[in-house]
C-alpha cells in the first residue's frame, strides 16, 4: 500500500527500471543456463564417442560431426560461463577459458602451419580415424576453432573486467555459427563454414551465454531499455535480422541459386550490418533519452520541492494533501494536520546571521523528516513555517507525534547556534481534518491554533481553543 500520491508517482516512474532490471536478470539466468546446456550436450557428444553412438555427435547421417576436441572445448567454456558470476569460481573459470583458448589457438596454428600438434591431445582418436576411413568427415574445423577461440576470448575479457569489449567480441563470435545455421536453414549443400549442427548450436548458445553476462551495459542495455529508444531498437533488431534472413531464404528457394557456397556469409553480413546500425543508434538514443529524463526529473523536482530544505513545497503539498484528504475521508479514517512555526526566527537571523538561519531551517526539516512516517505528507509552506498531514492517524497518535516533534526540535543541536544561544524551539497547531473539510479550511484552523500556541508562550502544541 502506498499512502500518498507522491510516493505512487515515484513508484510509477521507477517501474520501467524494475522491469528492465528483472528482464536483465532473467536473461542473465537463461544465458548461464544456455552455457550449462552447451556443456551438458558436449558431454553427451563425448559419451557418443565413448559408447560408439555416432548419433550423439553426428546429428545428420553423413553430415558433419562434432569433433571430440570441439566437445572438450565447448564443455570447458560452458562450465566456465555457467559459473562465471560466482566469486568462488572466478579463478578456475578463467583457467578453463584459457585452456579452451589455448586448444583453439593450437588448432588454428595446426591449420595454418600444416602441423599435427593437437593430435596427441585429442581423445577418442580411434573413433575419429574410423569415421575418416569410412569416408565421413570428422575434424575440428577452422571455423569451429575460430568461433570457440573468439568465445573464449570474450569470456576472458569479461573475467578481466572488460565487459563492454566482452560483449562486442561475443557478438562477433555469434556471426560464425549464424553463417552455418543459415546454410542448414536454406538447405544449401556444401555451404561455406559448414560445421556440425550440434557445434553450430553450441556456438550460438555460448555466444548468447557470454553476452547475457553483460545485460546491464552497452548495446544490450540499450536494447532492453523500457523507454521509446529501446522499444524501437528491439523492433528494428528483430526486423534487421528476420527480413534479410527470410529474403535470403526466398532467393535460394525461388531463384534456386546454384553456387550458393558464400550466400550464407552474404546474408549474415547484411544482418550483422543492420544489427550493428541498430545497436549503435540504440546506445546513442538511450544516452540522449537518459539525459532528457534526468533534466525532466530535475525540472519536476525544482518545481515541486523547496531548494533549501529539500522538502516538498507548498504547491506539491496542496496537490498531494488534497487527494489524500479525499481518500482518507472516503475510507472513514482520521487525518490530522500540523502547522509548525519556528519561534523568534527573526531574532535568530538578526543575532546569528541569515546563513545560520538557513542552517537551522535545514536542520528542522531533517528533524521533521525523521520524526514522521514516510506516508505522512510534509512541506515547507514558506519562510519558517512547515505543514505535516498525518494520514490514517487517531487523536492520541497525532498528539504524541506533534509533541514528539516539538521535543525533538527543542533538543536538536545546531553547531554554532544552540551551543551559544540555546535551543531552537517551535510552536505547533494540531487540527483534525473534518468531514467536508477542504485543505484550506484545515490549514486556517491549524494556523489559528498555532498562533494561540505563540500567545501561550511558544514551544508548545495546541490542538484545542
Ligand atoms: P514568531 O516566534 O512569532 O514566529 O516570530 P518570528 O520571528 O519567528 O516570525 P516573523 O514572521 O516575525 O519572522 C520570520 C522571519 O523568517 C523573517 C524572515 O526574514 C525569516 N525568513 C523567511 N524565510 C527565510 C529563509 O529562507 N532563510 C532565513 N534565514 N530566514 C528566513
Ligand atoms: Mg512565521
Ligand atoms: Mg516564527
Amino acid at each position: 500500500m502506498f499512502s500518498h500520491p507522491s510516493q505512487r508517482d515515484d513508484l510509477q516512474s521507477n517501474n520501467p527500471f524494475i522491469q528492465q532490471h528483472l528482464i536483465a536478470h532473467l536473461l542473465n539466468i537463461s544465458g548461464r543456463t544456455l552455457g550449462g546446456l552447451a556443456a551438458f550436450l558436449s558431454f553427451v557428444a563425448l559419451c557418443g564417442y565413448a559408447f560408439s553412438m555416432p548419433a550423439l555427435y553426428r546429428p545428420l547421417a553423413h553430415g558433419a560431426a562434432t569433433h571430440p576436441l570441439t566437445a572438450v572445448v565447448v564443455m570447458c567454456l560452458g562450465i566456465a560461463v555457467g559459473v562465471q558470476q560466482s566469486p568462488t569460481f572466478r579463478k578456475p573459470t578463467q583457467a578453463l577459458a584459457l585452456v579452451a583458448l589455448l586448444l583453439c589457438v593450437i588448432r588454428l596454428a595446426d591449420g595454418f602451419l600444416h602441423t599435427h600438434w593437437l593430435n596427441s591431445l585429442t581423445p577418442f582418436t580411434d573413433q575419429v580415424d574410423r569415421d575418416i576411413n569410412q569416408g565421413m568427415s570428422n575434424s575440428m574445423g577452422m571455423n569451429s576453432a575460430s568461433m570457440l577461440a573468439v568465445i573464449a576470448l570474450a569470456l576472458i575479457l569479461y573475467a578481466r573486467q572488460c565487459p563492454l569489449a566482452s560483449q562486442i567480441v561475443a557478438f562477433c563470435a555469434l556471426g560464425i555459427p549464424s553463417v552455418s545455421l543459415t546454410g542448414y536453414a536454406y538447405q544449401i549443400e556444401n555451404f561455406h563454414g559448414q560445421m556440425s549442427l550440434f557445434t553450430t548450436l553450441y556456438g550460438i548458445c555460448l555466444s548468447f551465454s557470454v553476452m547475457s553476462l553483460t545485460t546491464r551495459l552497452g548495446v544490450i542495455k540499450a536494447l532492453l531499455s523500457p523507454f521509446i529508444g529501446g522499444k524501437i531498437a528491439r523492433m528494428q533488431a528483430l526486423l534487421g535480422f528476420c527480413v534479410p534472413f527470410f529474403l535470403g531464404f526466398m532467393f535460394v528457394q525461388v531463384f534456386a541459386i546454384k553456387d550458393a557456397e558464400y550466400f550464407g556469409i552474404f546474408v549474415i553480413l547484411i544482418c550483422w550490418f543492420a544489427l550493428t546500425l541498430v545497436g549503435v543508434s540504440a546506445v546513442y538514443h538511450e544516452y540522449v533519452d537518459n539525459q532528457r529524463r534526468l533534466s525532466e526529473r530535475a525540472l519536476i523536482k525544482a518545481a515541486t520541492h523547496d531548494s533549501l530544505t529539500d522538502l516538498p513545497n507548498r504547491r506539491k503539498f496542496f496537490e498531494a494533501a488534497e487527494q489524500e484528504i479525499q481518500r482518507t475521508l472516503h475510507a472513514k479514517h482520521q487525518a490530522w494536520l500540523i502547522m509548525l512555526d519556528i519561534d523568534h526566527f527573526k531574532t535568530i537571523n538578526d543575532t546569528a546571521g541569515h546563513a545560520m538561519g538557513d542552517k537551522i531551517l535545514i536542520e528542522i526539516a531533517q528533524v521533521i523528516q525523521q520524526s514522521t512516517r514516510k506516508s505522512d505528507i510534509k512541506c515547507r509552506l514558506g519562510g519558517e513555517e512547515f505543514a505535516i498531514l498525518l494520514v490514517n492517524t487517531d487523536f492520541q497518535s497525532a498528539q504524541s507525534a506533534a509533541e514528539n516533534l516539538r521535543a525533538r526540535i527543542a533538543s536538536a543541536q545546531v553547531d554554532g547556534y544552540t551551543n551559544i544561544y540555546g535551543p531552537v524551539t517551535a510552536s505547533l497547531g494540531l487540527s483534525q481534518i473534518e468531514t467536508n473539510d477542504t485543505l484550506s479550511d484545515a490549514l486556517s484552523r491549524a494556523d489559528e491554533l498555532l498562533y494561540h500556541a505563540k500567545r501561550e508562550g511558544r514551544n508548545r502544541v495546541i490542538y484545542t481553543l
